[in-house]
């Protein structure tokens, strides 16, 4: 088992695309892993295989670390919760102080089959784009959270896994200046061409930091970050 095999939780987002980078930069071998949870913005999961694809083609020594590619369905999820990702559904925030695009537990899920899935790959390391800047109060995305859960899953598996979230502590714009720092303009060209972050799932709007909609808090976000990140860069 290679101690520097990792794998990567991948989207095909800007979050995700930047984490794979950055295990790429420092680790041996990457494997990646999608989830079908019944997410309204199925686009994004279609803009896995071409962020896939332009990374190996641009980066060729970060080609030769990229290992197999993993999709599993976790379409129950969106049997059991109610939010506006997997439901028709507007946009708006909870009683409990908490926007309805929470999906109750799906972090925490989904490094529990990648660890099932690492196991078996023999890759303990285990990455994933959660960030508690911008993180919109989910609770599944703080660091306590997710470092309990790697204790949790390494005593439950008895093999010891490592939950790596290279963006935890930096904001969107601190994100975009990361892009650049691992792969150059050329990185931050093909996040902003390819990646898909858009809650509404739209790709028929091009702006310069990207596809969406313009208005829904995803698309916010990135937008934000990138025009700060630019100003700072000047
Ligand atoms: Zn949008």
């Amino acid at each position: 088992m290679s101690q520097g095999k990792a794998l990567v939780l991948f989207s095909g987002g800007q979050d995700s695309t930047v984490c794979l980078a950055s295990a790429l930069a420092r680790l041996d071998e990457v494997e990646t892993v999608g989830f079908d949870y019944g997410q309204k913005h199925i686009v994004e999961l279609e803009c896995r295989s071409r962020v896939l694809k332009e990374l190996g083609k641009a980066f060729p020594e970060w080609q030769t670390k990229l290992g197999a590619d993993h999709m599993l369905n976790l379409r129950e999820l969106s049997q059991i919760s109610e939010t506006s990702l997997t439901r028709d559904m507007a946009i708006e925030m909870d009683a409990n102080g908490l926007p309805n695009t929470f999906v109750p537990g799906r972090n925490l899920l989904f490094f529990v089959y990648a660890a099932a899935l690492g196991y078996r790959r023999g890759a303990t390391t285990l990455v994933g784009g959660m960030c508690e800047t911008d993180y919109s109060g989910y609770p599944d995305c703080r660091n306590d959270t997710l470092q309990t859960l790697a204790q949790a899953v390494s005593l439950g598996m008895d093999r010891a896994f490592t939950i790596d979230t290279p963006l935890m502590y930096i904001d969107k714009a601190e994100t975009w200046a990361l892009a650049e720092k691992l792969g150059g303009q050329t990185l931050v060209d093909l996040i902003i061409e390819h990646t898909h972050t858009c809650y509404h799932g739209d790709r028929t709007h091009r702006h310069d930091w990207g596809y969406g909609c313009g208005t829904c808090p995803a698309c916010e976000l990135r937008a934000n970050g990138y025009a700060k990140w630019l100003k700072s860069k000047v």
